[in-house]
């Protein structure tokens, strides 16, 4: 079972990924976690990615699928959670490949969906680096015009699921257990 999470920056997906690796074992794969942690490291990725994250605009396809195989073929077979990746189509694409050569694919895609409004009021109050208002009004904008089309992707596939990210961390984490069982 590999699952990605897909959702706006601020939709909760790194709440429900707390929850969903415990119950399922899976291991938490966040590509915006592992380029904070490059730049905490100071490697020229990190320096790299820095202004680009600080933006909002999303790092290159080449950078992110490189980082992900490396992960991917240290993890072997073990089942991850996606976190924050694929965002483009590209990545959903690389994603397949590098899978498909290890004879695995991606089984589930959970969709949380939460109006652009409550995003922008939950992501001010978070406080994050890149919680400035202008980052904030980009990476949604980045969100509709290069990760939404993902929907399609996998809706295409037949492993899109669509989860209400609205009410309680609760509520929200029960429907998501209602589609991975
Ligand atoms: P996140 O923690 O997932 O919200 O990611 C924070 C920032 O890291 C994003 O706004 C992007 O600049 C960058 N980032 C994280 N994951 C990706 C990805 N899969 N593709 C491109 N950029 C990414």
């Amino acid at each position: 079972m590999h699952v990605v999470i897909l959702g706006a920056p601020g939709s909760g997906k790194g709440t429900q990924s707390a929850k969903m690796i415990e119950k399922y074992n899976l291991h938490h794969l966040s590509t915006g976690d592992m380029l904070r942690a490059e730049i905490e490291a100071g490697s020229e990725l990190g320096l790299a990615a820095k202004s680009i994250m600080e933006q909002g605009n999303l790092v290159s396809d080449d950078i992110i699928l490189g980082m992900v195989a490396n992960k991917i073929n240290a993890l072997g077979s073990t089942a991850v959670l996606f976190d924050g990746f694929p965002r483009t189509v590209a990545q959903a694409e690389g994603l397949d490949k590098l899978l498909a050569d290890l004879d695995q694919s991606v089984s589930h895609v959970i969709q949380l969906d939460v109006p652009f409004d409550e995003i922008t009021e939950r992501m001010l109050a978070r406080g994050r680096a890149d919680d400035s208002e202008d980052s904030i009004r980009n990476r949604l904008q980045v969100f509709s015009n290069q990760t939404a089309p993902l929907i399609d992707y996998y809706e295409a596939q037949d492993k899109l699921f669509k989860v209400d990210g609205l009410g309680s961390v609760d509520e929200i984490y029960q429907r998501v257990q209602e589609v991975l069982g």
